[in-house]
């Protein structure tokens, strides 16, 4: 076993670095305010070549890996800790990926082009205003009208509607609609891929509204409604009421990298907290000589390097059930995956609560940043891409078995 990447990947992390010191660290602060429009970093990344990485050539992909995007996404929770960049990046790379996996060929032709220079984005309509743990009761109504698939129907909480409506060419969102009785459960659900906007105009057939976060602010989310939306046969992904095995890839890919995310917003805070517990001098020495301090610091670090390492052994899982069509279970993906999501977001919201101890009384206030990094870790402990307790579901489910 060998503990390093390729040169390659090496090569990929410096550049992704070099860019992140240059346009995202200076700008993260006024990206979270609203100040500074996180269209103007995604823009740079398609120049630099930073996106479409998974995606094959043939689509204007880099033919690369999930654990390229990986170590992008943590560099980019380094640079931006406030997240917004970080989960930009990943799910831009997870959900236009399942659109390669089960789109038509029309569709990928026309959608993913777009995703890797950064004009396009495509994300996930999952949750529900009744839910979104329990996916196999989703409502979404989705029926045949003439030759088009007609949606109708609420999805809430979902990330980049006004991001696509307002600065984007093409985007939409890998959507869940039930397409068989509701008493069909899982059975009855189909992904379909509606673009709310396509070649440069806002189509009809959906409202939205952004939601007020308290967190990762340069990324806005909101509700979607669908009234008559119009989707073409082309637009479906995979097979009629053969939805839901689509949608649980999707989240368990995009779960790897949410990892990625809460360890590099998690190193950023370690590295904070470290320089200033050896500067700050109360009692006439540093806090760090106490132990008191001292030994969350490493009961901290050790927690960093073991959510790391699940985190690649879940990347490297998902490279080879999705990338090299080795013989991998996807039930192993999906219980890395949510063990590693479950270790770092925890890991983040902790490192985030005992750093702004170390700062004291004035990390409570906005001239420092570190209360920015727990507001937007707590996106993915409360709930984004699944809930903490559906993490342990899941792992619980696959190891224990599904009798109990
Ligand atoms: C910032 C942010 C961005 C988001 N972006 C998106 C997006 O882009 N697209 C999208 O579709 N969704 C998005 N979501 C929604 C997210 O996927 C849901 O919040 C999540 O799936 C949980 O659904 P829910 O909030 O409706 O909670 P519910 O499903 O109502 O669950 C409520 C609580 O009950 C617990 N619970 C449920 N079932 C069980 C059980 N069997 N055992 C024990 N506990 C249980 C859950 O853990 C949770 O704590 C986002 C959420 C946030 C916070």
């Amino acid at each position: 076993m060998e503990f390093s990447f390729t040169q390659e990947e090496e090569l990929f992390r410096k550049s992704a670095r070099e860019f992140v010191d240059r346009y995202v660290k200076p700008n993260w602060i006024e990206l979270d305010d609203g100040k500074y429009k996180l269209i103007d970093i995604i823009q740079r990344m398609g120049e630099v070549g930073l996106l479409g990485i998974p995606f094959s050539s043939r689509y204007g992909g880099g033919d690369g890996s999930f654990t390229m995007v990986a170590l992008a996404t943590e560099e980019l929770a380094y640079g931006d800790p406030s997240l917004a960049t970080a989960v930009y990046y990943l799910l831009n790379n997870a959900w236009p990926f399942m659109v390669q996996r089960h789109g038509s060929d029309s569709i990928k032709e026309e959608v993913l082009p777009l995703v890797a220079s950064g004009k396009a984005f495509i994300g996930i309509a999952s949750t529900e205003p009744q839910g979104g743990s329990d996916v196999a009761s989703f409502k979404l109504e989705a029926k045949r009208g003439g030759s088009k698939w007609i949606l109708n129907g609420e999805k809430n909480i979902v990330t980049g509607i006004s991001l696509i409506t307002n600065y984007l060419e093409e985007g939409g969102f890998v959507t869940i609609g039930r397409t068989g009785p509701i008493e069909a459960k899982h059975r009855g659900l189909t992904v379909f891929l509606p673009l709310i906007k396509r070649h440069g105009k806002t189509m009809e057939g959906f409202e939205y509204s952004d939601y007020e976060e308290i967190g990762r602010r340069g990324l806005p989310t909101g509700l979607l409604r669908f009234k008559d939306f119009e989707v073409e046969d082309s637009q479906v992904m995979g097979e009629v009421n053969g939805g839901f095995k689509i949608a649980m890839e999707g989240f368990d890919l995009a779960r790897t990298m949410i990892a990625a995310a809460s360890i590099g917003a998690t190193k950023w805070l370690l590295d904070e907290g470290r320089k200033w517990i050896k500067e700050r001098q109360v009692f006439g020495k540093p806090i760090a000589s106490y132990e008191g301090i001292s030994f969350k610091y490493a009961e901290l670090a050790t927690r960093l390097e073991a959510a790391e390492l699940l985190m690649f052994k879940a990347v490297w899982a998902a490279d080879k059930a999705f990338l090299r069509g080795d013989n991998v279970d996807i039930l192993e993906v999906a219980t890395l995956g949510a063990m590693a999501k479950m270790t770092a977001v925890e890991l983040a919201v902790d490192a985030a609560l005992e750093v702004m101890k170390w700062f004291g009384g004035m990390s409570y206030f906005k001239e420092l940043p570190e209360a920015r990094v727990l507001l937007s870790a707590l996106s993915y402990y409360v709930g984004a891409e699944g809930a903490a307790n559906i993490m342990r579901l899941i792992v619980a489910r696959n190891k224990i078995g599904k009798e109990v």
